[in-house]
């Protein structure tokens, strides 16, 4: 039997983290033996933890809030999906330093995918304005969405995302507006449900005028923090996948990257579902 591949995800909190179990799953079906670890780490420290991992051996590492940001400028290279999205998930041991990259977009479109939810020439609202709903931006634009609409409580917040994207096919709109009946014929064909809300157990909301007859939601969330917003679909009558595909679907590419080789998703989002009691992902 091999040496068991070191691997870990850093941040604050990181207790709650299933990137542990969802790498173990993985590496069952490599059928190659991992220690994934939980680091707890700040932004402060990134760069000292770093440099820990690496000298302890670490091959791969994942960070989540509040180091992806930061890790921009920790990395000796950045690839393409890590400087779109302005942001880092991944790193990779290279010979003589860590190589960033970024996994959500593509995670998020594999998950999209899976539920044949389609982007090019739709007209998506995008709600929140932080640092997933940045990432997100890059990625919807280059699927060609044909408009996105960024709707966040913290208007300005979405102004300035907006004003960084600089493309006439996006806008930005205080999500106070939309709660209110719409006053042109404008109506979303894609809701992504981009906000933290549902940690307080709290949704944002669309006024029903907003929505297209056949509109779809996707809500980056689950578990419970997806409850609320899914209760909210649910009375428009309108499909709703939550996020725990592409949270697994964004590990899986990390998980390729680390190892060259390529687990499947599925059997792992269903043995989550299973032990979490996390409902359906489409209803
Ligand atoms: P940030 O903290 O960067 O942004 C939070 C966003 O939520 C802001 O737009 C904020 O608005 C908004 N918000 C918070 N509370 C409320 C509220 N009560 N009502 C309306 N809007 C609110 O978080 P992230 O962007 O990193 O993450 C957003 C969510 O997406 C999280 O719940 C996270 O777990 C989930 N996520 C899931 C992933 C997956 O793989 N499934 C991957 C990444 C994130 P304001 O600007 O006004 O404060």
């Amino acid at each position: 039997m091999p040496d068991a591949l070191l691997f870990a995800v850093l941040g604050d909190p990181i207790s709650h983290s299933r990137s542990p179990q969802i790498h173990q799953a993985f590496a069952q079906q490599w059928g190659h033996p991992i220690t994934y670890e939980a680091i707890r780490c700040s932004a402060q420290d990134l760069p000292h933890q770093l440099a820990q991992c690496w000298s302890r051996g670490h091959q791969g590492l994942n960070l989540t809030v509040p180091l992806k940001e930061r890790a921009l400028a920790c990395c000796d290279h950045i690839d393409e999906a890590a400087q779109q999205a302005g942001a880092v998930n991944t790193l990779i041991r290279q010979d003589t330093e860590w190589a960033g990259t970024n996994t959500d977009g593509a995670g998020f479109l594999a998950d999209c995918e899976t539920h044949q939810i389609s982007l090019a020439g739709q007209h998506v609202a995008l709600i929140g304005a932080g640092g997933a709903a940045k990432g997100l931006c890059p990625v919807l634009l280059n699927q060609g969405v044909s408009r996105l609409t960024v709707l966040n409580r913290t208007e300005h917040r979405a102004q300035a995302l907006v004003n960084q994207l600089d493309d006439s096919a996006v806008q930005a709109l205080s999500l106070s507006d939309a709660e209110q009946p719409s006053v042109d014929d404008s109506t979303f064909d894609l809701i992504i449900q981009a906000t933290s809300a549902g940690h307080e157990d709290t949704s944002p909301h669309l006024h029903a005028s907003w929505l297209s007859a056949d509109a779809v939601a996707y809500d980056l969330n689950y578990g419970p923090a997806h409850e609320p917003f899914r209760r909210w679909a649910q009375a428009q009558e309108i499909c709703t996948v939550d996020g725990l595909g592409m949270l697994v679907e964004q590990a899986r590419l990390s998980f390729i990257h680390w190892t060259g080789w390529a687990p499947e998703s599925q059997p792992v989002i269903e043995q989550l579902r299973a032990e979490q009691v996390i409902p359906s992902a489409l209803d």
